[in-house]
């Protein structure tokens, strides 16, 4: 089984996509982590990746669809895979469905986290705080967001219109959102 997470910054992708994993044994394929790896690295490619992440821009389809591909093929038990932080564009969407089907595998859903625009900047910034992500300022979260709305919102009515999406309500606390994307998963 394969799913999609999608949903703004902030939504706390993260924290489901451990709970969802340990629940169906999946993979966790998070494009946030793998390009963090990639920046912890070094090299003139994190050097250029870091830069792209701080401004709140999307990295080039070219990378992420390599980095991927370099993960796939490194990590292939369980039941399927997570998706987390991708797609988030639709050439992404179609790159996906493209490297699904030289598989043999489909998506089985993409779960939206629905979160308000305010509670996204109140956790996002208390984030900050605990962690120390580079990309949680304020300006680079204001740009993660329009970068969320202009780029990624687009796969929202793309994954409805081939009936692929299960929206979410992301508020409240951990273990109910976790509850609501279980009972979406098993109704499938
Ligand atoms: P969040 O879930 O908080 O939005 P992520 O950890 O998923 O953050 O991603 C952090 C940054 O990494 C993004 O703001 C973007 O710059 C880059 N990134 C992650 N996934 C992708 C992707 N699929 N395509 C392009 N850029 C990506």
């Amino acid at each position: 089984m394969n799913l999609v997470l999608l949903g703004p910054p902030g939504a706390g992708k993260g924290t489901q996509a451990k709970l969802i994993c340990e629940r169906y044994e999946l993979i966790h394929l998070s494009t946030g982590d793998l390009l963090r790896a990639e920046i912890t690295k070094g090299g003139d490619l994190g050097i250029k990746l870091e830069e792209i992440i701080n401004a709140g821009k999307l990295v080039s389809n070219e990378i992420i669809i390599e980095v991927i591909k370099k993960f796939i093929n490194s990590n292939k038990k369980k039941k399927g895979y997570l998706f987390d932080g991708f797609p988030r564009n639709i050439e992404q969407a179609e790159l996906l469905h493209t490297l699904l089907k030289s598989i043999n595998q489909v998506i089985k859903c993409v779960l939206l986290i629905d979160v308000s625009n305010d509670i996204l900047k109140q956790r996002i910034l208390s984030r900050r705080e605990k962690e120390g992500r580079s990309d949680d300022n304020e300006e680079t979260l204001l740009n993660r967001l329009n970068t969320y709305i202009t780029e990624t919102t687009p796969l929202i009515n793309y994954y409805e219109q081939i009936d692929l999406l299960k929206k979410i309500v992301g508020e409240g606390e951990i273990s109910h959102i976790n509850q609501r994307i279980n009972d979406a998963v098993e109704e499938i």
